[in-house]
């Protein structure tokens, strides 16, 4: 024992009766500091202590020791990874326990080594195809689950065989690391970089859409501006993008990969040093799409946005007693832009927040001033997208918007489609609860096109139903439509909720809802989408009052 390469120990009462020379060398202890005055836990990571004394009871019951793994504390405070070996014995005549401690570093060394060279690129340290593999599982299981998009890019360096043939292959694993270095530089932590080998990198972006995947492959573009510096050499090198998009260009990490060299081939046809989609039409979409979002930027900063109104008639008596916002784009060369056009690209580029926080308040200031004209006060109906919803803070700036008008909470109507609030219904019901606590009103918009739980509709502090216009649509010629028509009417009564059609455009359509006994419309019939003004009149007349 005196001599042996490894530590021994004998414990007894919890204190050490012999320790050999290599324990106390491990250590930095003397054999006079440890016997009779130190136990193991003066050895161990205070974190582990409670996992030490589990082990000492069951060898002081006489159970024969495993062999366990410990965060071993030297004299001066150092640790070092251990692996302990303890057996129940006698000593002097009394249970003691004699145990083995090996230092292990070296092992945890080969073993992180040996987990890097299965998972990581030697070169780049970069993860390899197996990891990349192995982490696109779980994108994917989150892609289908949110019905969100994953952008694949394949990067691959153009002319780099030059570098390699004239300067020599350390150079070229020199400009390697360097571009490894680069591009990680430029992704976000969720993304995963990998090297699939030779000159080829992988982007695998979760939540992108083609837009999105447009502004990354420029930045990646981007990295190659500036010229590398090896070795004394400057070198100026280019790469070549293809960009697949997960679902619409493939389910599976295979697929997609084929279909993005395939892209990033036709990048390397076009002139390299750009990227290109596998899907032509995206290709052409990004770019109309790009101009459009920096349009909507644009246009939200020169106040391009206005907003009209359309009435809400109570159906027994015909008085107006609201009307919805609905928000139309000045273009100062293209006229009128309905938001039937740019609504969904300012929700994929989250401009629909600021878009929607003005609409918030500009309607809420409208609201107020036709008060203060002395006109009837009415609900104003705000269409709110599912993005600004869930955005953080959206209830704060509701209340900033009442604050800042002076409207009555009561007032506001926030129209939300099914879509918004069945889609993780738990968590809205906080928002909706919070908005209705405030005395905020909630509709549900295009209602009949989505999904609702009933469950749900019942529990949510929903006042209204609107039905979607599709179903009004054909009232009088499909039975199918009416039947869900006036489904949808008796099912909001039972649940004590006002129901409005929305999209009336003939006095049958209306004839016919008023016998289902649906509460509230609004259609051209009444009046199209019109100016403050116009709705000014309209309150003023209350053209649609039953004279009967
Ligand atoms: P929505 O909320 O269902 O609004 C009703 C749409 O039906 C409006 O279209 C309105 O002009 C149209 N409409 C009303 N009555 C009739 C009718 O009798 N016949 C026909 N054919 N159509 C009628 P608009 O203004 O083009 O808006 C379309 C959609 O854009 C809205 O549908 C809404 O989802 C969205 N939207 C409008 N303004 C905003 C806004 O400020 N924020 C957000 N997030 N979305 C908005
Ligand atoms: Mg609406
Ligand atoms: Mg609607």
């Amino acid at each position: 024992m005196e001599a042996a390469q490894v530590g021994i120990f004998v414990l007894q009462d919890l204190r050490f009766k012999y320790v050999n020379p290599f324990l106390t060398r491990l250590f930095g202890f003397t054999e006079a500091d440890m016997l009779e005055r130190m136990g193991p836990l003066d050895l161990v990571a205070p974190e582990e202590h409670a996992f030490v004394i589990e082990q000492m009871h069951a060898r002081s019951n006489g159970e024969m020791g495993h062999q366990y793994e410990i965060t071993a504390l030297r004299k001066d405070g150092t640790v070092f990874p251990a692996m302990v070996f303890g057996a129940p014995s006698i000593y002097d005549g009394r249970p003691a326990s004699v145990g083995t401690l090996l230092d292990i570093s070296s092992q945890k060394v080969a073993e992180q080594r040996i987990r890097e060279l299965a998972d990581y690129d030697v070169l780049t340290g970069l993860p390899n195809r197996r990891l990349l593999r192995e982490r696109f599982i779980q994108l994917l299981a989150a892609a289908e689950r949110e019905r969100s998009e994953i952008a694949v890019v394949f990067l691959d360096l153009d002319h780099f065989k030059r570098v390699n043939d004239s300067l020599g292959h350390s150079v070229g694993d020199e400009l390697l690391c360097e571009v490894a270095r680069r591009l990680d530089s430029v992704v976000r932590r969720i993304d995963t970089l990998a090297r699939l080998g030779g000159d080829e990198f992988i982007f695998a972006m979760p939540g992108f859409h083609a837009a999105a995947a447009t502004e990354v492959a420029r930045r990646l573009i981007d990295v190659f501006s500036r010229p590398f510096e090896i070795a004394g050499h400057e070198l100026t090198i280019t790469a070549s993008l293809g960009i697949g998009i997960y679902p619409h260009d493939g389910l599976d990490l295979e697929t997609l990969l084929k279909n993005a060299d395939t892209a990033m081939y036709r990048a390397k046809e076009i002139g390299r040093n750009t990227f290109q989609f596998y899907s032509s039409e995206m290709n052409t979409a990004t770019l109309d799409r790009l101009l459009m979002e920096s349009n909507l930027r644009r246009a939200l900063a020169q106040n391009e946005f206005i907003l009209q109104y359309q009435p809400l008639v109570n159906l027994e008596t015909g008085i107006v007693i609201g009307v919805e916002a609905l928000i139309r784009w000045q273009h100062p060369d293209l006229g009128m832009i309905m938001p039937d056009r740019f609504i969904h690209v300012a929700e994929e580029t989250g401009l629909i927040n600021p878009i929607g926080d003005w609409v918030l308040c500009e309607a809420c200031r409208q609201a107020k001033a036709w008060c203060d004209e002395g006109l009837p006060p009415i609900v104003m109906a705000v269409n709110v997208a599912p993005v600004q919803f869930r955005q953080p803070g959206f209830v704060e700036m509701v209340a900033g918007a009442l604050a800042s008008s002076g409207l009555e909470p009561g007032l506001l109507e926030l129209e939300l489609t099914e879509r918004t609030v069945m889609h993780d219904a738990d968590i809205n019901l906080g928002t909706l609860s919070a908005l209705h606590r405030m005395g905020v009103e909630l509709s549900l918009d295009d209602f009949g096109t989505g999904y609702s739980s009933l469950a749900y509709l019942k529990r949510f502090p929903v006042g209204k139903l609107k039905i979607d216009r599709s179903f009004v649509n054909d009232l009088e010629t499909d039975p199918d439509d009416w039947a869900i028509a006036s489904t949808i009417v008796s099912m909001g009564k039972s649940l004590r909720m006002t129901v409005l059609a929305e999209g009336v455009e003939t006095a049958e359509q209306l004839a016919q809802l008023r016998k289902m006994g649906c509460n509230m419309a609004q259609g051209y019939l009444f009046s199209r989408p019109t100016s403050p003004a116009g709705i000014a009149e309209i309150l003023r007349l209350q053209p649609f009052v039953n004279r009967s």
